[in-house]
């Protein structure tokens, strides 16, 4: 437990060999933060052992989970979706690597991009809807895959593309074969909230750098919400990109007017709440000279629980603003997120219980204004389609049980 660099050592590091290898940073939407939760999984089947990291979420995971148990008497011994991926890939009816993955993409419902490893063999996996990215790269003669080609970029590799909604990449000694699903339906749902937040502003998503796409957000931004203003700061590190946009677009000069503390996480993915409150007050300290006696537009990427944003406002009052213009880069969120997003639930999200008048005035601002959903759409050129908004909108790629709890798979009695 605990982050990459204080786990893994160099010595420790130093004497693993083999020519191949898959790694996982846990983010956990299904299941509690402890070690059995961990990944990768090693799993033993039908086809040998394999091992197996995932990022999304599997919504059919708890049926699943028991049609493995009772056809092959597999032994889960986490309460996550990514073991049940595992187990099912490794006993899957097939003669081939391509026919198991095919069988997995028929049967499991939801996101899920994953590596797996067994001993000869390395894949990559894109669910049929894409929702979750996954890139693969060239180093040295051999192969990366990557959630995002922010990773490549620090090892080193060449970005080579990213793999498309379906499609599985399968590497050995004998090199590289790529299958796309046949099952496909042609109906990609990237989720656009990596584009807002997730993703890193250095990665390439959907053929574009994420900062590019961020700061045309955050001109889109000031095109539907303008305001009279000295000066537009952006929360640091996540917002930087769009209130550069905004300033840009609208002419106001743009300044850092916020330090983050270089220490503390990001705040939302604190899983305790009492954690994530204490954050707000360790993450942030303010530029005074920047910000006093100045009207300040403040943009932000998002604002999920509101539990963050009054602690903004207030810091920027004390530090002398005269006004305070809250732009958020993202359209209300009223929905909890079912693929992938471990965001919050219908009853914690400010935007599904209260309206944007009465959020201004939870969050003590001057003016509120968030990115519609329709600009949203444009600026990633997803107007006919391609994303997914249900977080926005409530219009799921997929059905989904409305109140499903991440922690499902711990007491499945309480979903039944
Ligand atoms: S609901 Fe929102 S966060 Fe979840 S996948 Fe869809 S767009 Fe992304």
């Amino acid at each position: 437990m605990g982050l990459v660099t204080q786990v893994f050592r160099e010595d420790e590091l130093q004497p693993l060999s083999g020519s191949m290898a898959i790694g996982h940073t846990r983010y956990s939407t299904t299941g509690s933060s402890n070690a059995h939760n961990a990944q990768p999984f090693l799993v033993r089947g039908v086809h040998g052992e394999l091992a197996l990291g995932h990022n999304g979420n599997v919504v059919n995971a708890l049926q699943m989970r028991s049609e493995i148990q009772e056809r092959w008497g597999c032994n889960f011994t986490s309460s996550t979706d990514s073991e049940v991926i595992a187990y099912l890939l490794t006993n899957a009816p097939g003669q081939t690597w391509e026919e198991r993955i095919s069988y997995c993409m028929r049967t499991l419902k939801g996101a899920y991009s994953a590596v797996a490893l067994n001993h000869d063999t390395l894949m990559g996996i894109r669910d049929p809807l894409g929702v979750r990215p996954l890139c693969l790269g060239k180093l040295d003669g051999g192969w990366v895959i990557a959630s995002e080609s922010c990773a490549l970029d620090q090892l080193g590799a060449t970005f080579l593309r990213e793999l498309g909604a379906g499609e599985a990449v399968l590497i050995n000694k004998d090199g590289l074969r790529s299958f796309i699903w046949p099952g496909v339906e042609g109906r990609r749902t990237l989720c656009v909230f990596e584009l807002i937040y997730f993703a890193r502003p250095d990665s390439t998503l959907d053929n574009k750098l994420v900062y590019t796409t961020r700061k045309a957000m955050g001109a889109q931004l000031a095109r539907e919400h303008p305001v009279e203003a000295d000066v537009v700061i952006g929360i640091p590190n996540s917002a930087t990109a769009a209130a550069v946009g905004y300033a840009q677009e609208s002419g106001i000069p743009y300044s850092d007017g916020l330090v983050k503390n270089q220490y503390v996480g990001r705040t939302f993915i604190e899983p305790d709440q009492k954690l994530r409150d204490l954050g707000v007050r360790l993450k942030f300290n303010p530029l005074p000279e920047v910000i006093r006696g100045k009207r300040v537009v403040v943009v932000d990427d998002s604002i999920v629980r509101g539990t963050t944003t009054p602690h903004v406002v207030s810091l920027l009052r004390r530090a002398g603003a005269q006004e305070v213009h809250m732009r958020v880069c993202a359209p209300p969120i009223r929905h909890p997120c079912h693929l992938g997003v471990d965001m919050a639930t219908r009853r914690e999200l400010i935007a599904a219980n209260k309206s944007v008048e009465e959020i201004r005035q939870f969050i003590d601002a001057d003016s509120l204004g968030y990115l519609s959903v329709r600009g949203l759409l444009k600026v990633v050129g997803g107007a006919s389609g391609g994303f997914c908004d249900a977080c926005f909108t409530g219009n799921y790629p997929i059905p989904v049980q409305l109140e499903m709890d991440k922690l499902v798979l711990e007491h499945p009695q309480d979903s039944v």
